[in-house]
């Protein structure tokens, strides 16, 4: 004999306005941004800062200084 294996099965399929209903509370959370104690521009907690380049009081990455795109006229 073989065993009957009940599964737990939706009765009836939700609705698509039902599961979208149920995800509006489905929400990204603020990073947390601290100010990074060398330049004061708000960066991500535990990361390097990608202003200045420093983590820790030194610095860790060099910082490539962005020259602006020049618009083609
Ligand atoms: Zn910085």
């Amino acid at each position: 004999m073989k065993e009957v294996v009940s599964v737990a099965l939706p009765k009836r399929r939700h609705s698509k306005t039902r599961g979208r209903k149920r995800r509006t509370h489905w929400k990204t959370a603020q990073p947390n941004l601290a100010a990074c104690p060398q330049c004061k521009h708000p960066k991500l907690a535990h990361r390097v800062c990608p202003v200045c380049g420093y983590y820790d009081g030194r610095q860790v990455i060099e910082v490539k200084v962005k020259e602006k795109k020049k618009k083609k006229q």
